[in-house]
C-alpha cells in the first residue's frame, strides 16, 4: 500500500467490519523470512532457557522450530548474553537452522547494540529502553515532555544506526504493564498511553529514515489487548504508517485458560484483518505454544484474502454513547449493547448466559447433567449447582424421563414444546417462519432462530415484538464472526434491542474426529474448538454484543463445551465464574519454574472466583506488571519470593517455601478468602 492508500483509511482500523479482509501492511525484512505485505501470518515463540546456556538453548530452539515456529526470540538482560547469541546462532548453523533470531531487551540499551549486530531483529520496551522506572506520578509541561523525548532520541539514536547498517528489524513492543511514568503521567495505563508509547518511539525512527519495524501492544487483558491494536492502526494511519502487526497476549497463562484467553485477543484481532505474526504466551513448554498458533491463523488461509481496500459499510464512531438503544459501536472502548430483559431468564445487565445441547445425550440418567455443571447427588436425589452450571439446556424434541434442577431452563422446538403436558420451565425455540404463523407462544419466554440475511426478509418484518422475544443468532458464513458482527449493526439501525444468543456451529468436519480420545497435542479437536469458539464468539463478546452463547459442536464432549463458554466469557469479562491467573510464559530471566508454582498456587486457590492472581518469573517491568492482577507472587531472586497487593508489594524475599502460605495469609487478612467447599 502506498502513502495515499494508507491515507484512505484514514479514521479506520481496519478495512471491514463485516467481511474478511487482510489489512496491508509494509513488508520488513528477518533475515530470510519477510513479514508483513501479502506474505503467510508468520509464527514465533520466545525460549525458557538460560541464555548462556547455549546448547540448551539451542535444542529448545530446534524443538520450537521443528513445532512450527518461524522467529525464535530469546533475552538478552546484559551484555554477555547478547554476546552468547552469537554463539547460539553459529551452533543452530552448525546444526543445520537458519531460523532468524530475535533478542529481547528490557532497560539495557548496550545489550541491544551487542545483539543488533548478531541477529535479525531486536525487541525493546518503549516503556523501559532509556526510563527506569521511578513510579513518579509527574506533571510534564509541553516543553518538559518534549525535553525528555530529546533525551530518550539520543539513547534510542545509536540502536537505529546500528539496525540500519546491519539490516537488522526491531520490533517495538509495548506492553500493558511497563508503560514508562512519562507515558503513565499523561495517559495512564489505557490503550491510548500504549500506543503513544510505541507511536514515540516509531516517529524517532522514520526521522533517521528508519522503516524496518514490527509492533506490538500487549495486554494480559484481551479487551485491553484489542482496543490498542485497533487503535495503534487508526493512528499508524493517521500518520501515513502501515508497520506489521505482532500479536500476543501476554501472561495468558496455560492450559484450556491460556488457549481460550490468547484466542479471544488475537483471534478477534485476526478477524478484523489485523496481524502479521503471532506468538501465543503460554506457562507451558515453549514448543506447545506455536501448534496453538499455527490453528489460530491457519483458519484465515481459508479465506479470500484480498488486498484491496474496500468501502466500509457500517461507520463507528468513538463519541459517547447518548441515544437508548446505543445507536454506534466503538471499536476502542468496552459498550454493552443495550438489551430489555427478557422475563428476568436474560439480556437487560444480567450476565451473559450459557445454553448447552443435551438432545442426543441419555436422558433417562440424571447424571447427565454433571456435564453441564449440576452434580447429581445419588443419595439425596438432588443436584448442587457449581460456578460453571449452564442455564439453559437444549433438548430439541428429545424428553427427559426424570425432573429437572427448577433453575434450569429447558428449551424444546416449537412442535414439542406445545405438545408438553407441563410446561413450567420449558419454553420453545422456532424458526423465524414458525415464530410469525405459531397459534400458540410462551407467555415468558419465545427464542427464534435467525442468521444475518434474514434481516432483510419479509417474515422478519412480521414477526410480533414484545419482551418474551430472544434471537438465536446462527450463521453459514465462513466469515461467520462479521456475518454475526453486521447483524448487531443492523439491530442497532432499526432501534431493536432484543437480546441476543449468539450460536455457532461446529459439525465433526471442522475438526479431525478420528483423533477425539487421543488428545496429546493442540491441535486436537478439543483445542480447536476451543480456539475456534474463542475467537467466533469471544470476538463479538469482547465488544459488548452478544447476552448469551451457545456452542454446538455435537462430536465434543458437553464437558469441554460448558467449561470453554465459561472460559469464554471470563475472558471477555464479561461473567466471572473462577479464579484468573495471569501466568508469564517464562524465560531466560525465569527465577522459579513456572509451570510447578502455577500449579501449586492453582490447587490451593481455584475456589477463589473472581480473583486475579498474577505469577510471574520476574519483575523485569516493574509493579506495572501487576496492573491487572489483584495479588501478585513474583520472582525476586534464587529463592526468594516478592508478595504483592495489586502494585503494592507487600513482603519482600520471602522464602520460596513459606511463599504460598503467606500469600493466603495476606487473602485471608483482606477478607477475600473463602474455604473451598469439600
Ligand atoms: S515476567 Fe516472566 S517472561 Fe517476563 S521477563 Fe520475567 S520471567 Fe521472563
Amino acid at each position: 500500500m502506498d502513502a495515499e492508500a494508507i491515507k484512505a483509511l484514514k479514521g479506520r482500523y481496519c478495512n471491514s467490519l463485516t467481511d474478511y479482509s487482510r489489512f496491508v501492511t509494509r513488508e520488513v525484512f528477518i533475515g530470510d523470512i519477510p513479514m508483513g505485505g501479502n506474505n503467510p501470518i508468520r509464527i514465533q515463540s520466545m525460549t525458557t532457557t538460560n541464555t548462556m546456556d547455549t546448547i540448551g538453548t539451542v535444542e529448545q530452539t530446534i524443538r520450537m522450530v521443528d513445532a512450527g515456529c518461524e522467529y525464535v526470540r530469546i533475552t538478552a538482560p546484559s551484555i554477555k548474553e547478547a554476546q552468547n547469541l552469537a554463539e547460539i546462532k553459529k551452533e543452530l548453523l552448525n546444526r543445520g537452522y537458519k531460523v532468524p533470531l530475535v533478542a529481547d531487551i528490557h532497560f539495557t540499551p548496550n545489550a541491544a547494540e551487542v545483539a543488533a549486530r548478531i541477529v535479525e531483529k531486536v525487541r525493546v520496551n518503549p516503556g523501559n529502553y532509556a526510563d527506569k522506572k521511578k513510579f513518579d506520578q509527574l506533571e510534564y509541561t509541553p516543553s518538559e515532555y518534549q525535553a525528555e523525548l530529546d533525551r530518550i532520541y539520543s539513547k534510542f539514536t545509536p540502536l537505529v544506526k546500528i539496525c540500519k547498517e546491519y539490516g537488522t528489524a526491531m520490533r517495538i513492543g509495548t506492553n500493558h504493564g511497563s508503560l514508562s511514568d512519562r507515558i503513565m503521567s499523561q495517559y495512564g495505563d489505557t490503550p491510548r498511553g500504549m500506543v503513544e508509547s510505541a507511536m514515540e518511539f516509531m516517529r524517532m525512527c522514520e526521522a533517521q529514515n528508519y522503516y524496518n519495524l514490527v509492533i506490538s501492544m500487549k495486554s494480559s487483558n484481551p479487551q485491553v489487548m484489542v482496543q490498542a491494536y485497533r487503535m495503534l492502526v487508526e493512528s499508524m494511519v493517521a500518520e501515513g504508517m502501515n508497520y506489521p502487526l505482532h500479536l500476543g497476549v501476554t501472561e495468558a497463562g496455560d492450559g484450556e485458560d491460556g488457549r481460550i484467553k490468547s484466542a479471544v485477543g488475537i483471534g478477534t484481532l485476526l478477524e478484523d484483518g489485523l496481524g502479521d505474526t503471532v506468538r501465543v504466551s503460554l506457562t507451558e513448554e515453549p514448543e506447545y505454544e506455536s501448534p496453538v498458533a499455527i490453528a489460530l491463523v491457519n483458519r484465515y488461509s481459508l479465506r479470500s484474502q484480498k488486498s484491496k481496500v474496500e468501502s466500509q459499510k457500517f461507520e463507528f464512531d468513538s463519541k459517547p454513547q447518548t441515544h437508548n438503544p446505543q445507536p454506534t459501536y466503538n471499536p476502542y472502548e468496552y459498550v454493552k449493547r443495550e438489551t430489555y430483559e427478557a422475563n428476568a431468564f436474560i439480556g437487560g445487565h444480567m450476565v451473559p448466559r450459557v445454553v448447552v445441547d443435551l438432545s442426543a445425550k441419555n436422558l433417562k440418567d440424571p447424571a447427565v447433567l454433571n456435564d453441564a455443571g449440576y452434580l447429581y447427588n445419588n443419595l439425596l436425589d438432588k443436584y448442587n449447582m457449581a460456578e460453571q452450571s449452564v442455564d439453559f439446556v437444549y433438548l430439541a424434541d428429545s424428553l427427559p424421563s426424570f425432573t429437572l434442577p427448577g433453575n434450569l431452563k429447558q428449551l424444546y422446538n416449537y412442535k414439542t414444546w406445545q405438545s408438553l403436558q407441563s410446561k413450567t420451565n420449558c419454553h420453545p425455540v422456532y424458526s423465524l417462519a414458525e415464530y410469525v404463523s405459531a397459534t400458540e407462544r410462551d407467555h415468558a419466554l419465545n427464542l427464534v432462530k435467525i442468521k444475518p440475511a434474514d434481516i432483510e426478509s419479509e417474515e422478519f418484518g412480521a414477526i410480533p415484538l414484545d419482551k418474551t422475544l430472544v434471537f438465536v443468532l446462527e450463521t453459514d458464513a465462513v466469515n461467520g464472526m462479521q456475518d454475526q458482527r453486521g447483524l448487531f449493526f443492523k439491530l442497532q439501525e432499526l432501534g431493536l434491542d432484543v437480546p441476543v444468543i449468539i450460536k455457532r456451529s461446529y459439525p465433526d468436519s471442522e475438526f479431525d474426529m478420528s483423533k477425539l480420545g487421543d488428545i496429546t497435542s493442540p491441535e486436537e479437536p478439543i483445542s480447536k474448538l476451543q480456539l475456534y469458539a474463542a475467537t467466533d464468539l469471544g470476538g463479538l463478546l469482547v465488544d459488548g454484543f452478544g447476552d448469551g452463547i451457545w456452542i454446538d459442536a455435537p462430536g465434543i464432549p458437553t464437558k469441554t463445551i460448558t467449561s470453554t463458554a465459561f472460559g469464554i466469557l471470563q475472558a471477555t469479562r464479561s461473567r466471572i465464574s473462577k479464579t484468573e491467573y495471569i501466568s508469564c510464559p517464562s524465560c531466560g530471566r525465569t527465577l522459579f519454574d513456572l509451570q510447578e508454582t502455577t500449579q501449586m498456587i492453582r490447587s490451593r486457590t481455584s475456589h477463589l472466583k473472581g480473583l486475579k492472581i498474577g505469577i510471574m518469573g520476574c519483575i523485569v517491568n516493574g509493579p506495572g506488571e501487576m496492573a491487572d492482577a489483584d495479588y501478585g507472587y513474583v520472582g525476586a531472586g534464587p529463592d526468594k519470593i516478592t508478595l504483592y497487593r495489586g502494585k503494592e508489594v507487600v513482603q519482600k524475599n520471602v522464602s520460596a517455601g513459606n511463599a504460598l502460605d503467606q500469600l493466603i495469609e495476606i487473602i485471608k487478612n483482606d477478607g477475600n478468602w473463602i474455604d473451598p467447599a469439600l
